[in-house]
């Protein structure tokens, strides 16, 4: 796709994750399968593994059973951005949800909780994931938007945050290199983190605890009840567990047809940029924040863990799309956000799976007697590790208090089957709107 003649992409371009430089998902195949055991999880993302770590903490068995290599899910492809707060309310159809205030109460406190478990888990497991807290910068991408946000700051406030403030337009290239925004709001209680190198450091100390069973390229193709528990058949033989824990999310097919219609998957695209000229990173993101913004699609970016290129997503479309496709739609986003780096090449792009709830929650519970962690809505680095966690210690007994966004059942999705049909109108209604406040409001 050449550009003035010329094309974005880097002579090295790969359609691959950046991160899977550092960690590559690994081909853990188990020698043959147990006949039966306590648990088996069915994927091998964070939720899964981090079940499997709870449950043999408490000295249980368990198998994971992952359909492809180990880390080619969705948790060594994000954008590794976490916080300490849930962005909550916004359906994937664009209706304003609200909670009762109980509720968003519970919510606040359990993604304070996951934010926190995050660094608790990195440093009893000394990950070497470049873990830092940084701080967000949320741009508003309208002067509707910043108004919007100044509501958002004042409940913050009222509500007795004190780690977040508002930047007005004049001040915010002390946050950001770019006068894209109409102004923002800073969430101190934020950081970032190298996606896959925490994958494979969860990944190892999964490996060191005997109990646990990894059986790559193994996928779970039926679930049937069986004396007390379950009879699992996978693409390796059957095996009988007590309990069975669904950890699909972006990913769950027609093995739990149930589950599936409750949760929409969308893609999401990500972008690295080639290294960047000395200074110009700094220029650009002069305090190391993660960013996001305010629009209906999104875009979200980081500099890479050396401080050297940009890690640049976004929903370039709601649906999986080529590589080139990819890499030139978010290259067009990331030049209107930085106009100097219009001539800086694209040397990987990569896409993963999402999945979103109707009620825009993420949900961990017991469903036909199946337990189930789904549902990250989009952010999941910091929750889904810290719900797989909480899965595991319920179901060994050692869960103090109540299950985290465990009281809900998962909602249906009314006139849904499971194919998601309706994501390109969805995608397309929010891309005019988007640009109907941005041009207009
Ligand atoms: C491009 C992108 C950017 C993101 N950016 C961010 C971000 O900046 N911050 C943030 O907080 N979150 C982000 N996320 C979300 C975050 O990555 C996910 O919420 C999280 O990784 C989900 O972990 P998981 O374990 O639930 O699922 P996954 O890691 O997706 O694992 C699910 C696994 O289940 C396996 N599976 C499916 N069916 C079967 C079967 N029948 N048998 C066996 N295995 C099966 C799949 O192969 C897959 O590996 C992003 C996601 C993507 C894709």
């Amino acid at each position: 796709m050449p550009r003035n003649g010329q094309s974005i992409l880097a002579s090295s371009f790969k359609d691959e994750p950046y991160w899977w430089e550092a960690f590559r998902p690994q081909a853990i195949e188990a020698p043959s399968l147990p006949a039966s055991t306590d648990v088996v999880m069915v994927g091998g993302g964070y939720a899964g593994l981090a079940a499997a770590r709870a449950l043999a903490d408490s000295g249980i068995q368990s198998v994971v059973l992952e359909a492809e290599e180990f880390g080619s899910g969705a948790s060594t492809r994000s954008g590794g951005a976490i916080s300490a707060g849930l962005s909550i309310g916004k359906s994937f159809t664009g209706k304003s949800l609200d909670y009762a205030p109980d509720l968003v109460r519970d919510v606040v406190g359990w993604a304070v909780e996951a934010y926190r478990g995050l660094f608790d888990l990195v440093e009893k497991e000394n990950i070497d994931c470049h873990l830092e807290q940084r701080g967000r910068f949320l741009g508003a991408c309208a002067a509707s938007h910043y108004e919007g946000l100044r509501k958002r700051y004042d409940k913050l406030r009222a509500g007795g945050a004190t780690d977040c403030y508002l930047v007005s337009r004049e001040e915010q290239r002390q946050e950001i290199g770019s006068g894209y925004y109409h102004g923002g709001m800073v969430l101190e209680t934020a950081g970032k983190l190298h996606p896959a190198l925490f994958y494979g450091g969860l990944l190892a100390a999964v490996q060191r605890r005997n109990s646990i069973t990894l059986a790559g390229h193994c996928r779970a193709t039926g679930l049937a009840r069986s004396g007390d528990g379950w009879r699992i058949t996978t693409t390796a033989g059957e095996i009988q567990a007590r309990h069975v824990v669904i950890a699909t999310n972006g990913y769950t097919g027609g093995v739990t047809p149930k589950l599936q219609r409750r949760l929409v998957p969308i893609a999401s695209h990500v972008i690295a940029t080639e290294e960047l000229p000395q200074g110009l990173a700094l220029k650009l993101c002069p305090r190391g924040r993660t960013f996001s913004e305010t629009r209906r699609v999104l875009n979200y970016y980081r500099l890479s863990p050396d401080g050297k290129r940009v890690i640049f997503g976004g929903r370039a479309r709601f649906t999986e799309i080529d590589g080139e496709k990819r890499a030139r739609l978010l290259h067009a986003s990331l030049v209107k956000r930085f106009p100097e780096l219009a001539e800086v090449k694209v040397t990987h792009t990569w896409q993963g799976n999402v999945a979103f709830t109707y009620d825009a929650l993420p949900h961990a519970g017991c469903f036909d007697g199946l337990h189930f962690v789904l549902g990250c809505n989009g952010s999941g680095v910091s929750m889904m590790p810290f719900l797989g966690d909480a899965m595991g210690r319920s179901i060994a007994g050692r869960l103090h208090g109540r299950m985290p966004f465990g009281d809900a059942p998962l909602p249906m999705i009314p006139l849904y089957t499971g194919k998601p049909w309706f994501l390109p109108a969805i995608g397309g209604a929010f891309r005019a709107l988007d640009f109907f406040d941005e041009r207009i409001r």
